[in-house]
């Protein structure tokens, strides 16, 4: 099949070719479609039947562009290869928290799934002020179980280093690497400042020499330790939930890194919320304490489920050391001892990359909705210089945290619970 762009007039057409589309809805002459704007990269197209609303899929197709920039941002469609063999590798090991897919072509660099109408956008839903009292449980289930079984834990040399192979993708890792891991902490041109920031502001996060050697250490760590299959870009935008359950989209950016990098990615999202809520939570004729209590709670019981589910997987099945390798009088402590260092240096990069994720929300091109939709100026900038405080302090210090609910606390250092 050869590549051409879809079109909200010519979806229908297109579906009506896929076989399988007739399981999903009873008449393929009556569909209609709508474009959904907030997407960053991509196209994605909802389509119903007009007298069957329930009979529903989504349509994701890339464009050899950046959608937001558009052609003058030349970006590969092979983007979409990946995001398929993650979504396949995602349903195989997690399928209840992935859109179920029902057909996907690389020729035409598209993806129909489940349209997850019960369902929103978590960054939305945090805005509002609401809560998930099963997002941990469900997202550290996600991390522990997709990851495990791409490590050498789990895999075998040989396998792993093929499948190292196929999730090469260099185009979505310089995004990162350029956007997250290096000119938010210069004067970048590609970074953006709102009127009330000032030069002290922007010297805080750019004159830092410990601070620069951190994030230098951080994108080496991003760049060489190939250590499993990530998400690659795991903010709560790429989160869709409702009280009862929680689906994670959009894996295009993944790729084989350091574990901490995907679960530092949503635990930074989470206190970029806790900081945005010292001000949302009033806004919204609230006391903050609540609200900002779950979210703290929330990222202890995400670190702490996620631990023990990944370690857990690894007793299960431990793939390259054999049991003869353990089995002498102390061998169970030795291997406990094993598990317990690799998983203190994954929180380490988990503090690392949360911190890295942060700031780059801050000055960088893409900012979050939960700070930047902020309408005060100043009411903003004191969140930010918040995040900056926490995600320095972090990021510089990540070797000596003992446990996440250090973390938290220092989180209520900066900015009391209420
Ligand atoms: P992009 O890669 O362009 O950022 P996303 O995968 O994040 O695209 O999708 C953009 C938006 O489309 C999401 O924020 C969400 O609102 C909607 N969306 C994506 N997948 C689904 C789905 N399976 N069901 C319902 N809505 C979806
Ligand atoms: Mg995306």
């Amino acid at each position: 099949m050869e590549y051409r762009q879809l079109s909200p007039e010519t979806v229908p057409g297109f579906l009506k070719d896929i076989p399988i589309m007739q399981k999903i809805f009873s008449d393929l002459d009556d569909l209609e479609v709508e474009e959904v704007g907030d997407g960053n990269l991509n196209f994605v197209y909802k389509v119903r039947q007009r007298k069957n609303p329930e009979q529903t899929v989504v349509i994701k197709q890339a464009v050899p562009f950046l959608r937001i920039v558009g052609e003058s941002w030349p970006l590969s469609r092979t983007r979409m290869d990946f995001e398929i063999q993650a979504l396949e590798h995602h349903t195989k090991y997690c399928p209840q928290h992935v859109p179920q897919i029902y057909y996907s072509s690389t020729d035409m660099s598209l993806v129909v799934m489940q349209n997850l109408t019960r369902h929103a956008v978590l960054r939305g839903e945090m805005i509002l002020g609401k809560i998930f009292p099963k997002l941990a449980e469900h997202i550290s289930s996600f991390l522990a179980n997709t990851i495990f079984p791409t490590t050498d834990w789990y895999l075998t040399g040989g396998e792993k280093k093929v499948t190292v192979g196929r999730f090469i993708n260099p185009e979505l890792c310089k995004i990162t690497e350029d956007f997250v891991l290096t000119n938010p902490y210069e004067d970048h041109e590609t970074n953006v400042y709102h009127d009330e920031v000032t030069q002290a502001d922007k010297d805080y996060l750019q004159q830092d020499s410990q601070l620069k050697v951190a994030i230098a250490e951080m994108k080496y760590t991003f760049m060489n330790h190939s250590e499993a299959l990530l998400h690659g870009d795991l903010h709560i935008g790429s989160i869709m939930v409702n009280e009862e359950e929680t689906y994670v989209i959009d894996p295009e950016f993944a790729f084989f890194g350091p574990i901490g990098f995907d679960v530092g990615a949503f635990i930074g999202n989470l206190f970029l919320a806790y900081y945005a809520h010292e001000v949302r939570q009033p806004m919204l004729g609230r006391e903050p304490f609540e609200y900002r209590n779950w979210i703290l709670r929330t990222a202890e019981e995400t670190w702490n489920k996620f631990q023990s589910k990944f370690e857990a997987n690894w007793v299960a099945h431990e793939q390259n050391f054999p049991h003869s390798y353990w089995s002498y009088p102390e061998g169970r402590i030795g291997f406990a001892l094993q598990r317990q260092r690799f998983l203190s240096h994954i929180f380490e990069d988990t503090i690392g990359f949360a911190a890295c994720k942060m700031m780059r929300r801050i000055y960088g091109l893409a900012k979050v909705a939960d700070i930047a939709e902020i309408p005060d100026l100043k009411a903003r900038l004191g969140v930010e210089r918040n995040v900056m405080r926490m995600a320095k302090g972090m990021v510089k210090q990540r070797s000596a945290f003992r446990s996440i609910e250090e973390l938290t606390a220092l989180a209520q250092e900066i900015s009391p619970l209420s």
